[in-house]
């Protein structure tokens, strides 16, 4: 057997032999599920473990990221390996030993706290994937940097996080990486099968906020004002037709979303303001600023026809998640033997984001997604990510460990060429 053969056949052993620890493990971080920017129980135990395994370990990045270097044995590149370990305020539904039965203040409110986009899965795959390479460390040819990130979900109103605050606190720099790799286990896909996207994979998104300003006046006499409520009706109709009339869809598909509306306290009174929430997703930057001007002209030209003023403010911005060209059609190969050829295919986009962006921004990345579903089961009763009713099938997890390993593997062989 050759050098990459014995390699690949022990990173296959190792992880068989770890399923039962990253089961335990996710089922633990399932049951402690904690809020963005408040993953302190998690970030302990990622750090004790990579500590164990002897590590260099940063902790308290971008609030509560931690950060571990592994150094091989041999010289090569730097391989980022990217989990995140936040939760969600979604109360538990599913009838699990290990239900969540979390409680935590969000916006003021109280909440149930789920692990319902399964990052709990995440966590425990990178630590899996973390004690796997430990053990074989000195036949790494290369440097492993791995990343356990908080609040991808979005930090809480006001507080900075995620993968952005990450890099602007040095997460990318000494070393920097040559490659970033990630993955998303994911509703709708059966366990034991892995979809990916070459380019835009996962859609840019923007919240847009909107205040139409008019003029107070009684119900019975609308002349008398100006009337915000009619305005911003015809706004969210206006809005709708830049996806449906101005832009190219052939190019992208794009969605703007109108989801709150809020003006008026009775019936009889016309309000002076009312106030618009909406989300805009793209897969394009440019189409992502052409969709932004034109979003501003519908809401301040509809509103001056009127006699009103309105303006647009634009946050809680994600980019486009572009999975590099090159970089994903050398490590397919990867992900085909690992899961077999028949159970790797080209998913569709997904306007969900991602602030994995953010790391593509600066690095050749590629992020993936692992099946969770258990096989068989039907589309119309496969609860999605976000779901109360979220449900992993953990059969999937040691897939999760294997893909990463050997990616990691395979790019730093495709890179010494030693492969
Ligand atoms: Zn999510
Ligand atoms: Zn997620």
């Amino acid at each position: 057997m050759n050098q990459a053969l014995d390699l690949r056949a022990a990173v296959d052993a190792a992880a068989a032999s770890l399923e039962g620890k990253v089961v335990a493990w996710r089922r633990d971080f399932h049951q402690h599920p904690e809020l963005s920017n408040r993953e302190t129980r998690t970030a302990h135990q990622v750090a004790a473990h990579l500590k164990a395994l002897g590590l260099q370990v940063q902790t308290g990045v971008a609030h509560t990221g931690v950060v571990a270097m592994l150094e091989g044995g041999r010289p090569g590149p730097v391989v980022a390996l990217r989990a995140d370990m936040d939760a969600l305020p979604v109360a538990e539904e599913v009838d699990v030993p290990f239900a969540s039965k979390a409680r935590a203040t969000f916006n003021g409110q109280d909440v149930g706290v789920m692990h319902a986009c399964g990052h709990d899965c995440h966590v425990a795959i990178l630590m899996g994937v973390a004690e796997l390479l430990a053990s074989m460390k000195s036949r790494l040819q290369g440097r492993i940097k791995f990343i356990f990130q908080p609040a991808e979900e979005g930090p809480p109103p006001g507080e900075e996080g995620g993968a952005a605050l990450m890099i602007r606190q040095g997460v990318l720099d000494n070393p920097k990486p040559d490659v970033i790799f990630g993955l998303h286990v994911f509703a709708g896909v059966e366990a034991g099968s892995i979809a990916y996207r070459p380019g835009p994979a996962m859609a840019s998104s923007d919240r847009i906020k909107v205040t139409v300003n008019g003029r107070q006046t009684h119900g019975a006499l609308p002349w008398r004002g100006v009337d915000p409520i009619v305005i911003s009706s015809q706004i969210v109709l206006g809005l709708q037709t830049i996806v449906s009339r101005q832009v190219d869809v052939s190019l992208e598909p794009a969605v703007v979303s109108i989801g709150a509306i809020k003006g008026g306290v009775r019936d009889n009174i016309i309000p002076d303001t009312v106030e618009m929430l909406g989300t805009v997703r793209t897969f394009n930057e440019e189409m992502r600023r052409d969709i932004h001007a034109r979003i501003r002209n519908t809401v301040e030209l509809i509103a001056r026809s009127a006699g009103a003023s309105a303006q647009v403010h634009f946050d809680n911005a994600y980019p486009v998640t572009v999975n590099d060209v090159p970089l994903t059609e050398q490590m397919v190969p990867t992900l085909q033997r690992v899961a077999g050829d028949a159970r790797v295919f080209v998913g569709q986009k997904i306007t969900g984001y991602e602030d994995f962006s953010y790391y593509q921004q600066k690095i050749p990345g590629f992020f993936y997604f692992v099946g969770i579903t258990p096989p068989g089961t039907e589309r119309s009763q496969c609860a999605p990510n976000h779901s109360p009713r979220f449900f992993v099938d953990e059969s999937a997890l040691v897939l999760g460990v294997r893909s990463l390993a050997h990616l990691a593997l395979d790019y730093m062989a495709s890179k010494s060429g030693a492969g």
